[in-house]
């Protein structure tokens, strides 16, 4: 628990003329967790739904992996969880956590300072001790329905949702009736997979980063892994330290390959697989080829929302969950429907933060959107840029290169701050230093003037903490 007093919420709910909602929160991970505090704060009477028996869910390290390696079985047992027991977040943690919340690791429980994880990108276990300690802090989890999986959700009249739920281990359904409906389940729990020519035939393993643990089953292995994002660069890095060979296929790789990685005795970079052969063999687009005992797919993961029924209102094509103004409301089920935490490639607890908000002001007025007609008119001229630009339906959500302007615009939607200056810098050095040093980016920075910065801002919120200089490595 934080040593200071913490604001309840953002939001007022005083201000007269605002109307109260009854609303369903499907979720209790980040997204959901924010949401929960924002509508309760701006007046709603809130009910969160969750499967599982805790807060914070894609933080929850669970050792158990699903019964099918590659995720694709529908049938399979379920592991929410995508976590590697070596993880670090990815982000500093000044710009991680909630913006008024600040996630630091001197904290006090029961009146005794308590020095958790001491590391500036730290392990999984502290974000989860951090998002424990935000529900307790805000009284959240008397609001969450635990062990309660949604499994029907659809609008029967205007302005009345019907969601259905069931206790775990138990067949009988409940049904509620909700004003509105806010989905936060997360997307890193359906892997995609990639396709591969003649992977049919290929005699070998193939598992998704998703069911990733730690690295001990691939000693001595020749680990072909395909992906370049965060989890890649992570698990190739881990696995190198056992394995025989890794090598790493991915689309980005358009330089001439196979190339050796800088550092590393075993690890070679490739261009996009070409195909799978009999004999174990695969080859690459460049022309060569490597025998592979196991295809570790790092290659993401798609939307899923089985228990929402809108007549086909809202889909999933391609990745694209549409169609939805700025990523959040369906226009026509605006705003009684809406989804936080969408986007990918971007700050996620900040912009559940932001969405939260915006959805909360929303629903009780204080907050207007734009007609029906204007917001569909929005999303398809939105759909016509990305196109244009050659951009696949598939990164429709994917904000990299227009994260600030998103933020920025939530923000000013809100009512909130504007995304201060000194947490786009640190953002910006932070990604830098992922390209330039992906070895030591966690351990090794430059950014002490931000720091200093983060920290003034955060004495706002935590008089009594004094705060620290990180420690380093693993
Ligand atoms: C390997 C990995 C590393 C990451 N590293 C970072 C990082 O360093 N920094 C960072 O900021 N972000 C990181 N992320 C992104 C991370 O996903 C987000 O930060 C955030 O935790 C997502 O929260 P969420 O609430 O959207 O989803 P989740 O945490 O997935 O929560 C969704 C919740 O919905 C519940 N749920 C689902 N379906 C139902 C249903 N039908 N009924 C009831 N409940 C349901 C689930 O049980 C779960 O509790 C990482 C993600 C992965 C996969």
């Amino acid at each position: 628990m934080n040593s200071s007093p913490i604001p309840s919420s953002s939001s007022s709910s005083s201000s007269a003329n605002l109307t109260s909602k009854k609303v369903a929160v499907i979720g209790a991970g980040v997204a959901g967790l924010v949401a929960s505090r924002e509508l309760r704060g701006e007046g709603h009477e809130v009910v969160v739904f969750e499967r599982n028996n805790r807060v914070g869910r894609i933080w929850v390290y669970d050792p158990n992996v699903e019964s099918d390696p590659l995720g694709i079985d529908p049938s399979r047992s379920i592991v929410h969880s995508s976590l590697y027991e070596s993880l670090r977040t990815n982000l500093p943690r000044e710009i991680m956590g909630f913006r008024d919340y600040p996630f630091v690791s001197l904290v006090e429980e029961d009146g005794i300072k308590k020095q958790r994880d001491p590391r500036r990108y730290p392990g999984h276990k502290e974000v989860l001790n951090y998002l424990e300690d935000f529900a307790s802090d805000f009284r959240l989890t008397e609001l969450i329905r635990f062990e309660t999986e949604v499994v029907h959700v659809e609008l029967v009249e205007e302005g009345r949702w019907v969601v259905k739920s069931r206790s775990i281990g138990e067949p009988d359904h409940a049904d509620d009736v909700f004003d509105a409906v806010v989905v936060c389940i997360g997307h890193c729990t359906e892997p995609n997979i990639a396709e591969i020519p003649g992977i049919d035939s290929w005699p070998g393993e193939q598992i998704h980063s998703h069911n990733y643990r730690v690295r001990e089953p691939f000693r001595d292995q020749v680990v072909l892994l395909i992906g370049n994002a965060p989890s890649a660069w992570d698990i190739s890095r881990d696995i190198a330290r056992v394995a025989k060979e890794v090598h790493v296929a991915s689309r980005s790789f358009t330089n001439e390959t196979p190339t050796k990685q800088p550092g590393y005795d075993n690890m070679w970079l490739h261009s996009m697989i070409e195909s799978a052969h009999e004999d174990g063999t695969v080859v690459f687009q460049d022309g060569s080829s490597v025998y592979v005992d196991l295809i570790l797919h790092c290659t993401g993961y798609k939307f899923y929302f089985p228990f929402l029924k809108t007549n086909n209102i809202v889909t999933v094509d391609d990745n694209r969950v549409g169609p939805l103004y700025k990523h959040v409301f369906p226009p026509s089920l605006a705003p009684g429907l809406s989804f936080i935490s969408i986007p990918w490639r971007v700050i996620p607890f900040l912009i559940s933060e932001l969405q939260s908000k915006w959805v909360a002001g929303v629903l009780s007025g204080r907050i207007s959107l734009p007609s029906q007609e204007k917001m569909t008119a929005d999303v398809e001229a939105f759909y016509l840029k990305l196109e244009a630009a050659g951009v696949p339906k598939r990164y429709t959500h994917n904000l990299m290169d227009s994260r600030a302007e998103y933020i920025d615009w939530l923000a000013a939607e809100c009512g909130s701050l504007p995304w201060e200056e000194w947490r786009k810098q640190m953002e910006l050095e932070s990604f830098k230093r992922t390209l330039s040093q992906p070895e030591t980016y966690r351990d090794e920075w430059e950014d002490e003037h931000l720091i200093l910065q983060a920290q003034e801002e955060f004495r706002k919120y935590l008089p009594a903490v004094e705060l620290r200089e990180y420690a380093k490595g693993t």
